[in-house]
């Protein structure tokens, strides 16, 4: 289907000029007449997906596991097929090399990741890693070489933490490498089973300006662009991500000698709290989200009134100071329940946020009018999820893809793309790094 459009496009613009074979042979030169190969992408996300099923026939291609490491080795062994002479560097990303023309510009990058939650599904970061590689065959095939050398990046452990983007801009620390990670491993010792190197960790680090520009292609992982019908999301930035523990006090006591009007009732503060989260988050413009996700009630018998409840609530945005200003008016909404319920409610700011991250200005240009330019409809959007290209983004500029879910569903094994959709993506992501390339 999007070959078709492809086609129709381009003879579209070959009437228009009326100079059809020096058209062609230019586009060649330049790279707009290729097009990736849909079938080949969607047969390697299969082929990918037999890797990491465990006895139970579940998904669990889990960081740093067997299913993991041999998904790995398949992979790279499609990049020494395509010249790209992978090496795992000190983190356990897995980087591929092409050169350009010009030795002394800097790489641009581009890729994902390969591993998964536990029972999670085929697309998430694997489309990406997939797509980056098509883009290198489509370049061997047709013989076109870049001027910047292009870079593949398979970063290691994105579920369990983004750990190797987070190595790869210096933010891992010697206490983040002693974690524990879903495969049982810690950290270090994950990092070593995918051929890393924890005690030269630093080695890996990238500075500002050692790469020139990054590109990372995803699915959306929510259910807007298939709503909407959009075909391409171009991302503008990677929310930020706030957790408090909020404790409310109120006095546990005899549930059936105790007038209403004497209560001091713990777990009805928090309803009205969790109603409060609710309105607030919804009472501004904007794509903001607040949740009270957990709850823990004591002493927790159906004869006693509740003391005590902890909540987890969280805040996402793109805006660091809206996430504050959404705080703030929350703390309002808390004093005065509080005070009408006779309880004491606190916040503890847990130490796990994460900024939030705005991807390039010009390289959101770029994907937009790849993606025009291909006959595409597009939107800009924020990801709620979190990615590796958040932390990138702090040492170049970065930009995100997306491609519509079917219904939205994630981490899940019913996660699904089209072939059509990935192949868009894939040819939006080629597009992309070309006229990067070219600029
Ligand atoms: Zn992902």
């Amino acid at each position: 289907m999007q070959r078709r459009n492809f086609i129709q496009q381009s003879s579209l613009t070959v009437i228009g000029m009326g100079v059809f074979g020096s058209l062609l042979s230019n586009n060649k030169k330049t790279g707009t007449g290729l097009s990736v190969n849909g079938k080949r992408i969607e047969s390697r996300i299969f082929e990918l997906a037999k890797f990491g099923v465990d006895e139970k026939g579940r998904n669990y291609r889990v960081a740093y596991t067997k299913g993991d490491i041999e998904g790995r080795a398949w992979f790279m062994e499609l990049m020494k097929k395509a010249g790209l002479d992978p090496t795992i560097d000190a983190a356990g990303n897995i980087i591929g090399k092409r050169n350009g023309k010009n030795a002394s510009l800097k790489p641009i990058g581009f890729g994902s990741h390969i591993d998964m939650v536990p029972d999670g599904g085929n697309y998430d970061g694997t489309l990406g890693s997939i797509a980056a590689l098509e883009v290198i065959e489509i370049l061997n095939e047709n013989n076109f070489v870049t001027e910047h050398p292009l870079e593949v990046i398979i970063f290691g452990n994105e579920e369990g933490g983004t750990i190797g983007s987070k190595a790869m801009v210096g933010d891992m620390t010697a206490e983040g490498l002693k974690q524990k990670s879903q495969s049982g491993l810690t950290m270090a010792e994950g990092i070593k089973a995918i051929g890393g190197n924890p005690d030269t960790i630093k080695s890996c680090i990238r500075k500002k300006g050692d790469i020139h520009a990054w590109v990372e292609l995803h699915i959306e992982q929510g259910g807007i662009l298939e709503k909407e019908k959009i075909q391409v999301g171009v991302v503008e930035g990677i929310v930020g991500i706030v957790h408090w523990e909020v404790t409310i006090e109120g006095f546990a006591n005899h549930a059936g000698t105790t007038p209403m009007n004497l209560r001091q009732d713990a777990l009805l503060a928090a309803s009205k709290f969790i109603i409060a989260v609710n309105e607030v988050a919804n009472s501004v413009k904007g794509n903001q989200v607040g949740t009270v996700g957990k709850i823990t009630v004591q002493p927790g018998a159906y004869n006693v009134i509740p003391g005590k409840v902890v909540l987890g609530l969280e805040i996402r945005d793109l805006s660091g100071d809206k996430i504050e200003m959404l705080f703030r008016n929350m703390q309002k909404r808390a004093a005065t329940i509080a005070v009408a319920t006779k309880t004491k409610i606190s916040f503890e700011r847990q130490a796990n946020e994460s900024k939030p991250a705005l991807t390039d200005k010009k390289l959101q240009q770029f994907i937009n009018a790849s993606a025009k330019a291909l006959g595409f409809t597009t939107k800009f959007m924020q990801s709620g999820a979190g990615h590796d290209s958040q932390h990138i983004a702090s040492i170049a500029p970065a930009a995100m893809i997306f491609i519509p879910s079917v219904a939205g569903i994630s981490h899940s094994p019913k996660e699904f793309s089209t072939a059509t959709d990935m192949a868009n993506g894939a040819n939006v992501l080629f597009q992309t790094i070309l006229k990067i390339d070219k600029e």
